[in-house]
């Protein structure tokens, strides 16, 4: 079982390592530590790490393969199972900013992604990964961007698929996930109901050849994260940003959003220097806020409920790392309720000309939160995280925003709606 083909890139990844007690393991499918239980991640070569210079990146293609020397798959293009995402606008929102009191602040726009989130970085990954250890079917329990993504790039690299879902999800994901042609399973249950499900499917013998990307390969699934901090850095002129706020499901993309930003300074493609990292979950979901709140390091399961059912994973599997992130940066999490979802959700589009899902209203309604309460500096250069696209999320704002006025095809009726001024 190897990964590696024949590339003129080298690939750093030397191996798996424990997150909780550190002990190392080969790059292979597994997730969790035999000796502790800990989760998984891939570990690196300094020395390899140490080669990607910044003229190499910029030398490389306008996706996030331009980092194949700092990730664990893909160095030979040919190995790739990917829909070649990411390089996505990284948008000076100087209106926004104004809008809330800032002196500089950026969105960076992940619903540009092949697939409309941020999940194609993770799938690229995952998928390579799966590929490269002989798998032939793509599977993953979702809460929406992730089926939509498995099932695009099993479609595009002629794998099968199967993605369970719970069954409430957005009418907009549940199409999305449909068409690519894969098996779309819906579940009676919450994200946690078919998480639990899917983690029992993984061990028996009938899904011995099924990759379920977000499980026996997470620790490749979560490096694709990295990427998106990665380009912040590159796009901000190889300069860290003073403060981000990313929004959190398991805790995932932000733990390795900060991971991406400690790398680019052992490597020194950035200059040294401090940022803060941000969770913002919803308050019908915010069990890691909640632990953040008390002091706790532990993260007490909740039951989901609210619009940003992206983002509705009552039992995150990175909360305790996504903590640590979080304390150490000397950042902080806030949570709002769904009026304030919204209300980010209109503020966004109508000063940046961006129309994010419900979890880029969550980032927005935290950003105002946090700078409410003095945790967040104005003055701090910021980049907030957009990971999905609006039109994903219809339902969440089609009873509040609609036609100013209705009218007859007549300049009469144009006259009488006083369109005229
Ligand atoms: C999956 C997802 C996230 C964050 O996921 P993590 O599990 O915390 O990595 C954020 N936004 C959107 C739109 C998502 O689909
Ligand atoms: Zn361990």
């Amino acid at each position: 079982m190897t990964l590696v083909a024949d590339s003129a890139v080298a690939c750093p990844a030397d191996g798996l390592v424990c997150r909780n007690c550190g002990a190392g393991y080969p790059l292979s499918p597994v997730h969790a530590c035999v000796e502790c239980f800990g989760p998984l991640e891939v570990g690196y070569d300094d020395g390899v790490l140490a080669a990607v210079t910044r003229a190499s990146i910029e030398a490389g293609p306008a996706n996030l393969w331009r980092y194949a020397g700092l990730l664990p798959v893909g160095q030979d293009p040919a190995s790739r199972v990917s829909l070649n995402p990411g390089l996505t606008p990284l948008v000076r929102a100087d209106r926004l900013a104004a809008a809330l009191g800032m002196r500089a602040l950026w969105v960076k726009d992940d619903s540009a992604n092949p697939t409309h989130s941020f999940k194609d970085r993770v799938v690229s990954m995952a998928a390579t990964a799966a590929r490269g250890f002989g798998y032939d079917r793509l599977a993953c329990a979702s809460t929406g961007n992730l089926a939509n993504s498995v099932a695009a790039h099993a479609a595009r690299a002629g794998m099968t698929s199967i993605v369970f879902i719970p069954s409430d999800l957005e009418p907009g994901k549940i199409v999305q996930s449909a068409i690519y042609g894969g098996t779309l399973v819906a579940v009676d249950g919450s994200y946690d109901d078919v998480n639990r499900l899917t983690s029992e499917l993984a061990e028996t013998d009938e899904f011995e050849s099924t990759a379920f990307v977000n499980q026996n390969v997470r620790p490749f699934y979560a490096e694709g994260s990295k990427t998106v901090g990665y380009e912040t850095v590159e796009q901000l002129g190889w300069r860290l940003p003073a403060q981000v706020v990313v929004p959190v499901a398991s805790g995932s993309l932000l733990t390795k959003i900060d991971k991406a930003f400690r790398e680019m300074v052992a490597s020194g493609l950035a200059d040294p220097g401090d940022w803060r990292v941000f969770g913002a979950q919803s308050s019908g979901c915010a069990p890691i806020a909640a632990a953040f709140d008390a002091g706790h390091d532990v993260v007490q399961p909740v039951r989901p409920t609210g619009i940003a059912k992206s983002l509705n994973i009552g039992n995150p599997a990175d909360g305790p790392y996504a903590l640590d992130a979080v304390r150490r940066t000397g950042g902080s999490f806030a949570s709002v309720g769904d009026d304030e979802i919204r209300d980010g959700m209109r503020l966004l589009a109508r000063t940046e000309g961006i129309f994010a899902e419900t979890a880029g209203g969550v980032t927005i309604a935290v950003l105002r939160s946090l700078l409410r309460s003095g945790a967040l500096d104005p003055d701090g250069e910021t980049v907030v995280y957009n990971t999905g696209d609006g039109l994903k999320t219809l339902d969440a704002v089609s009873g509040i925003v609609g036609p100013s006025v209705t009218i007859k095809p007549s300049l009469r009726a144009v006259r009488e709606a006083g369109l005229f001024g």
